[in-house]
């Protein structure tokens, strides 16, 4: 990406996607110090900026990867006893405070892990042409937002930058990585998303879908939850008490700034080569309400960003 990456005492920046920066300790003292106490680490650094349709859109949301970075936090706690997660330390520098932690160094397997409990978005997509998500056939009748009779995993595979991610059936996974640990992902998704829906419910928040990335651990050999989860960036948040399918359902999450920018409002074409207009202040403003009120409703804390 074209941003400027802050300069970290001990870390050189490796890598930048469309959210995150990654560093890893660099050749100084400082960098040797930090492979000492930590190991093979990198620092994963949330930035503020928010992309939507495969499209990194201008300006970010003030405070943004602050709230990414403190429900993942709270959200692998809370998962801790399910899968083993990626997280070493959060004693990061001061540049980045509250935006990044230590993580261990993962061999990531390159599929996105979406599980869906509800039905909307490239989801509802398939469906209506048809009757399938990911190969898996549903029920008749289905419409936008509807619950889903189990939640499913539909997978897709991690595109190169600029690119879009692929919905693939579970064979194609079973093919790239074979059955053992296909099977392993699929089992792992859906049980964290089994434990975050009712986490999330009890919250009167409905966990439509989402996100996870796994890797594996080279000093374990575990398969272990990276990369962010549960955050509005990686998940639908509905509130429960407006469920209603047959429509778009209000969110806690970037569904708002995909819907502006669908919208005549915006102007855009996403057919188009063009890239997106700039987001106007009271689409980031209500964006940022937006992502800080998932993280109270969430963790049932406030968070000062
Ligand atoms: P892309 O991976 O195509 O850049 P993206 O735009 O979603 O996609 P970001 O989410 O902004 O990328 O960047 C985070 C990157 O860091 C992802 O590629 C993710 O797979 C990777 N990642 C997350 N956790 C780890 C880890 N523990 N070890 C190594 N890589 C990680
Ligand atoms: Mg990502």
């Amino acid at each position: 990406m074209t941003d400027t990456t802050p300069a970290l005492p001990g870390w050189r920046h490796v890598y930048s996607g469309k959210v995150r920066d990654l560093y890893e300790p660099d050749a100084t003292a400082a960098g040797a110090a930090l492979r000492e106490r930590h190991g093979d680490v990198v620092l994963v650094v949330a930035t503020d900026r928010v992309s939507a349709y495969d499209h990194v859109l201008s300006p970010g949301i003030p405070g943004k990867g602050v709230v990414l970075t403190q429900l993942s936090l709270w959200w692998f706690a809370q998962l801790a006893d399910l899968v083993p997660n990626h997280v070493v330390s959060t004693d990061v520098p001061e540049a980045v405070a509250g935006r990044a932690m230590v993580c261990r160094r993962l061999e990531m397997y390159p599929v996105e892990c979406v599980v869906r409990g509800y039905l909307t978005g490239s989801g509802l997509v398939e469906y209506r042409a048809s009757g399938q998500v990911t190969g898996i056939p549903l029920p008749a009748g289905l419409e936008d937002g509807s619950r889903l009779p189990e939640p499913v995993f539909t997978p897709a595979t991690k595109a190169v930058v600029g690119e879009h991610d692929e919905n693939v059936p579970f064979a194609v996974v079973v093919e790239q990585l074979g059955e053992d640990a296909a099977t392993t992902l699929r089992d792992l998704t859906l049980a964290v998303y089994a434990r975050a829906e009712a986490v999330a419910r009890g919250r009167g928040v409905i966990l439509a879908d989402t996100k996870l990335e796994f890797g594996v651990d080279p000093t374990t050999g575990a398969v272990t939850l990276g990369d962010e989860v549960l955050t509005p960036d990686s998940s639908r948040f509905w509130p429960a008490d407006a469920w209603q399918p047959g429509r778009a359902q209000p969110s806690f999450d970037k569904q708002f700034v995909r819907d502006w920018l669908t919208s005549s409002a915006s102007g855009w074409d996403r057919a188009s080569d063009t890239p997106p207009p700039p987001l106007p202040a009271d689409v980031v403003e209500r964006t940022r309400a937006r992502y800080l009120e998932a993280y109270e409703r969430l963790t049932g804390d406030a968070l000062t960003v």
